[in-house]
């Protein structure tokens, strides 16, 4: 999008810009490879590699991966390539494992400093001196331990002498401070696993609060933007830069996270609905990741039109879901291609037809001039949406009824003739007459009718699989949902066949597709020659809205 990022942290960054005219505005999008990526990390993103572009600046991909038990390789490659499908280019790829060296030297640092020692309570004790929101903590009885016995059981935490659990390396700052986040936080805890990158090589891993913001300040971030929750937490991220031998001062901005009416956006909510099979993996067409999203046929662009229109600030919301919606179909709209498929087919015959098919040359997509042409065939025999057929049409029915005509999309207009109902006096076929004079594109004819439908022709129509995606959950808020299980949409998939023309019969990867007058679609990549799938992107109208 060309339009420039307008919001609080653009004015704060411009002023600080304004102070320092030299000053390289650098940012960072850090995901923990725990997961994928999904929209609120899209946001998150949009803001961060937006801010460095319109600055001039720069903005790093750096993999928050300082927790081996819930990262993976699988993980962070699906990070990566999300982050590239979305077109966001980074200045420099990193990891906070790269800085596992340097962390560890400034915990030294700390402990000698008289600033952090090692205590040797159990998480569960640390966690019951904490305190709360109205009590304040208890010191540990570890608190006043010397600086060189703490080095000593650091250096023997780091080498493996201790078991995990048995001890952890805390900040000496304050058990009565009314901020929880500054009574004496835990900076490394032994945890006996193998990191995805670094390996064997260590035992003791920091924790986020202390590993995110030293890692800031060795990239040289000069604003680092992360979410509300983090606002307490800003005390201790200024406390480390203050007391830490830091080239550089970072300036945390927290915004507010995205929240979207009828879905999660959490990593760990996700990976549950993952893990307990309620979906088909995090690619799943129906889920809020850029993974599944891609699937179900969103465009990169869309998502950008969508956080554009999110914005940021720092007042927690709730975004309707249909502005996601809506913000890719305005995208599609102009892109995708058009072409027929009918979901209820209901036969037509032509008794006038007393020629060859007909072939018709015809555009992808009428509103883009270098548009390739497509072939279709017109004959005698048809399909008709069941539904563009009413033997007792309410008002204001413009498709086709006894006694009435209607224009068949890129063909003829076709006059009613007859009908043939079945056993179950349900219509099985209907009889019309073709005017010759009326074909599309040809300027012999001046006739109008109300209405125009999408048909197909039986000889060359195909069968495709489509899947229909609506939405996940039946509930407003799943996030605070109990038994994600019970509020699974049971038609939020449904799959079945439909009649498309020729053309539609291809494999055309990474194309947009609109069936006119239904909705757009997207070939998934289960899509084998012989058996085409089509996942539909989204509705034409929002369905939702008279619900
Ligand atoms: P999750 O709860 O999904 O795991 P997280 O914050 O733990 O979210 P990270 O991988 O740490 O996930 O997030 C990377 C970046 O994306 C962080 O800067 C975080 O603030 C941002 N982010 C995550 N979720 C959202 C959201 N819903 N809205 C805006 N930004 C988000
Ligand atoms: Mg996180």
């Amino acid at each position: 999008m060309a339009s420039k990022i307008d919001n609080f942290v653009s004015s704060l960054v411009e002023e600080d810009k304004k102070k320092d005219p030299k000053l390289v505005v650098t940012t960072r999008f850090p995901p923990e490879p725990n997961g994928y990526l999904h929209l609120g990390h899209a946001k998150s993103m949009y803001l961060n590699f937006g801010i460095a572009s319109d600055f001039n600046g720069r903005c790093n991909l750096r993999f928050d991966d300082t927790n081996p038990s819930s990262e993976s390789e699988e993980f962070l490659k699906a990070i990566i390539r999300d982050v590239k499908w979305l077109g966001f280019r980074w200045s420099k790829l990193c990891h906070a494992s790269d800085y596992f060296e340097e962390l560890f030297e400034f915990a030294l640092h700390l402990i000698r400093s008289e600033l952090a020692y090692v205590d040797e309570q159990s998480y569960d004790e640390i966690k019951l001196a904490r305190g709360t929101l109205v009590e304040p903590g208890v010191d540990s009885p570890f608190r006043m331990r010397g600086a060189k016995e703490s080095e000593d059981l650091f250096l023997a935490m780091r080498d493996g002498k201790i078991a995990a659990g048995l001890a952890v390396l805390r900040a000496r700052i304050s058990m009565l401070s009314p901020n929880i986040n500054l009574r004496d936080p835990i900076l490394y805890r032994i945890k006996h696993e193998k990191h995805p990158r670094a390996g064997t090589k260590w035992c003791i891993y920091p924790t986020y609060d202390f590993a995110h913001g030293q890692s800031d300040s060795i990239e040289g971030v000069t604003h680092s933007l992360c979410t509300l929750e983090f606002e307490d937490h800003r005390p201790l991220y200024e406390w480390f830069l203050k007391h830490l031998p830091v080239k550089c001062k970072p300036k945390q901005i927290e915004f507010s996270r995205l929240n979207l009416e009828g879905t999660l956006t959490s990593k760990r909510k996700l990976s549950t609905l993952v893990e307990n099979g309620l979906v088909n993996g995090w690619d799943d067409p129906r889920m809020p990741t850029i993974a599944g999203l891609r699937r179900r046929g969103y465009s990169a662009q869309g998502i950008k039109i969508f956080c554009d229109r999110v914005g940021v600030t720092r007042r927690p919301n709730v975004i309707e879901f249909s502005t996601l919606e809506q913000s890719i179909r305005d995208d599609l709209d102009v892109r995708a291609r058009r072409g027929m498929a009918v979901f209820e087919p209901l036969k037509v015959s032509i008794l006038n037809w007393n020629r060859d098919f007909l072939e018709l040359n015809v555009p992808w997509n009428i509103r883009n001039p270098e548009s390739e042409f497509r072939s279709l065939f017109f004959d005698k025999n048809l399909y008709i949406e069941r539904s563009d057929f009413a033997i007792n049409p309410p008002t204001g029915y413009r498709r086709l009824e006894p006694g009435g005509s209607v224009r068949l999309k890129h063909g003829f207009i076709i006059d009613y003739v007859n009908h043939r109902l079945n056993a179950n006096g349900q219509v099985s076929e209907i009889f019309v007459n073709v005017d010759f004079e009326t074909r599309s594109g040809s300027n012999g004819s001046s006739r109008k009718v109300k209405g125009t439908i999408h048909w197909v022709e039986q000889n060359t129509a195909a069968s495709v699989e489509v899947r229909l995606y609506d939405r996940l959950f039946c509930a407003k808020d799943p996030a605070s949902a109990k038994n994600l299980e019970s509020i699974i949409n049971p038609d939020s998939l449904i799959v079945k066949n439909a009649l498309v023309e020729p053309a539609l019969n291809s494999y055309f990867p990474d194309t947009h597709f609109q069936f006119e007058r239904i909705g757009f679609f997207y070939q998934d990549f289960d899509s084998v020659k012989e058996n085409i799938v089509y996942n539909r992107t989204a509705t034409l109208k929002d369905g939702w809205k008279s619900k």
